[in-house]
């Protein structure tokens, strides 16, 4: 399933090949798999999917994708399980879970980028304007990739839940699945069991450094390919040979040797080392 680095590296590669290019032609082939926001809902679909309009800018948050056009329309893109952005340069078959194919053109350039979802548990959302884009991603928490500190902190007090369950909540953060909550947990020496409202300040500081550190590396590796996953020009990520406990449970921690442990949290399957991921000590005068 694409998380942040995964759409991260799906944005650059799509920002390459497609910026600056015209939609000449968007045609949908599964219609339910498209959201209108119009108000009146009048427009054609073809011209909320940008049809006739000039490509300004691909963006991210969290996981979620949108394409800007230049007079500010934009496609949101979720991803789901299995969907994914794939960019052609010449015409070839369409496979039936391809939804939506738009061709674009620069000069006597020719580019088609379909969007590709087999289980559908993804989704293409039309708005009429890049404020409206902006609302519906104010729903989200902040984006994992530039998170600070102060953000961590502010979203997770309050809260008493496991901390795997609030990184994997999008509401509260924005960006990061199983893969990237057990890494992160694992690089900041954290247990994915401790409540939120247990966590101390300089856990928080640990957390959001780690989180950030995981995403940046998973990016330079582009993504982890458990699965499908593929960039649009189909180069697959390589972060899965460095992952340091997701889908390694029963194989050594890299750190103290000891074999890591699989739990479950939050109805996910969660990895962990139960010597490096302590529990913080509470008692009093004890140090955090
Ligand atoms: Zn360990």
């Amino acid at each position: 399933m694409p998380e942040l680095p995964e759409a991260e590296t799906i944005r650059r590669a799509l920002a390459r090949s497609i910026l600056g290019m015209r939609v000449v032609r968007a045609v949908v082939r599964r219609p339910d798999i498209v959201t209108l926001t119009e108000p009146e809902r009048r427009v054609r679909l073809p011209v909320a999917l940008l049809e006739g309009e000039t490509i300004e800018s691909i963006l991210r948050h969290g996981k979620q994708l949108a394409v800007v056009s230049r007079n500010g329309r934009a496609v949101g893109i979720r991803l789901g399980m299995t969907g994914s952005l794939i960019v052609r340069d010449r015409p070839t078959l369409l496979d039936r879970h391809d939804h939506v194919v738009w061709t674009l053109q620069d000069r006597d350039q020719s580019t088609r980028v379909i969007f590709r979802d087999p289980r559908r548990f993804g989704g293409l959302t039309c708005f009429p304007s890049r404020s409206d884009l902006n609302d519906a991603w104010r729903a989200l928490g902040p984006d994992a990739h530039t998170i600070s500190t102060g953000q961590l902190h502010r979203i997770l007090s309050g809260r008493r839940l496991p901390i795997k369950a609030a990184l994997l909540n999008q509401r509260v953060i924005a960006g990061v699945g199983n893969i990237y909550a057990d890494e992160s947990l694992h690089l900041s020496g954290l247990n994915p069991g401790i409540m939120t409202n247990d966590l101390q300040r300089e856990h928080v500081v640990r957390l959001a450094r780690a989180i950030r550190m995981v995403l940046s590396s998973a990016i330079r590796h582009h993504g982890s390919t458990i699965g499908s996953f593929s960039d649009p020009a189909g180069v697959k990520g390589n972060y899965q040979d460095r992952h340091r406990v997701y889908g390694r449970a029963g194989l050594p921690c890299h750190l103290c040797g000891k074999p890591l442990v699989q739990g479950v949290i939050a109805q996910r399957t969660t990895v962990y080392c139960g010597k490096c991921q302590t529990m913080p000590t509470l008692e009093p005068g004890s140090p955090a």
